[in-house]
C-alpha cells in the first residue's frame, strides 16, 4: 500500500452503544482507505456497517482508538471542521434516498452545491450537465414523486457526487431496488465514482454487485477483516 494515497485511516478504533444494554459494535477496528478506491462492505445485517459509515462520515465518534482523514486527526462530529468536511469532501447514499420531495430533480441533485454557497444559476447548471452524462436531462423538472425508486436512487447518487467529494459513503443503497435496476444503478455508481476519481465504501448484502468492487470487506467479531480477496 502507498501511504501517500491514503485518504481515511481508521486504527484500533471501538465503539459501543451504551443505553438499555451495552453492545460493543467494533473493537480495535482497523481500516484503511486509497484515493479513488472502490470498497464494498459485506456483512450481517447488525453487524456495525451503517454504525461503522455514521463513523467514517462524521456523523458519529469512536469511543477509542485514532481516526485520521488525510493525515489529519477526524474533528469531532459536531464541530463546524466535520460540518465543512462531511459538506465538500464527503457524499452520503442512503437505502432510502432522503430526497427532498418538495423540489424537482434538478434543485434536489444541485442541493450540496447551494449549501456549498454556490449561486442558483451556476449550481443548476452543473445538475444539468451531471444529468445529461447519463442522458436523464428529460427528468430535470419532475418532482420526486413522479419518478420509479430505480429512477430516485440515481438521482440520489448524481447528488451524492456532484461536488465532486473524495469519499462516497454507501449505505445498501440498491436495498430496496430489483435486481435489474439494483445493477443499473450499482454500474452507474462505479463508472461515476471512477470517472472522477472519488473513493466508496458502499454497504451491500448483493454480493454479485460487490464483486465489481475492487476490495471486499467484512465486519465480523468486531473488526474490519477481508471478506475476499479477489487477487
Ligand atoms: P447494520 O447496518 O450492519 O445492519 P447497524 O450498524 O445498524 O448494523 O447496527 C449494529 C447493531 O447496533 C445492531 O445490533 C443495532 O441494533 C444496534 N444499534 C444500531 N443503532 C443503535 C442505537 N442508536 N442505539 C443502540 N443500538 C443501536
Ligand atoms: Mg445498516
Amino acid at each position: 500500500m502507498d501511504d501517500s494515497n491514503v485518504i481515511i485511516s481508521l486504527r484500533s478504533l471501538s465503539y459501543a452503544y451504551t443505553g438499555y444494554k451495552r453492545q460493543q459494535i467494533l473493537d480495535c477496528a482497523d481500516l484503511h482507505i486509497c484515493q479513488g478506491e472502490l470498497i464494498a462492505l459485506v456483512a450481517p445485517s447488525g453487524s456495525g456497517k451503517s454504525t461503522l459509515l455514521h463513523i467514517i462520515g462524521l456523523l458519529d465518534k469512536a469511543d477509542k482508538g485514532q481516526y485520521f482523514i488525510n493525515g489529519q486527526e477526524a474533528p469531532i462530529p459536531t464541530s463546524n471542521h466535520a460540518a465543512r468536511l462531511r459538506n465538500q469532501q464527503f457524499g452520503f447514499v442512503f437505502q432510502f434516498h432522503h430526497l427532498i420531495s418538495e423540489c424537482h430533480v434538478l434543485d434536489n441533485i444541485a442541493m450540496p452545491l447551494l449549501i456549498q454557497g454556490k449561486s442558483k444559476k451556476n449550481a443548476r447548471k452543473q445538475a444539468m450537465q451531471s444529468l445529461e452524462i447519463l442522458n436523464l436531462q428529460h427528468y430535470a423538472m419532475r418532482h420526486i414523486n413522479q419518478l420509479s425508486g430505480g429512477e430516485q436512487q440515481r438521482i440520489a447518487i448524481l447528488r451524492a457526487l456532484i461536488h465532486y467529494p473524495m469519499l462516497i459513503l454507501a449505505d445498501e443503497p440498491t436495498g430496496n431496488l430489483d435486481p435489474d435496476n439494483a445493477e443499473l444503478v450499482f454500474d452507474l455508481f462505479v463508472t461515476y465514482a471512477k470517472h472522477q476519481q472519488s473513493a466508496v465504501l458502499i454497504a451491500t448484502h448483493n454480493y454479485d454487485l460487490a464483486k465489481k468492487c475492487d476490495r471486499i470487506i467484512t465486519i465480523a467479531h468486531r473488526k474490519i477483516e477481508i471478506f475476499d480477496d479477489k487477487r
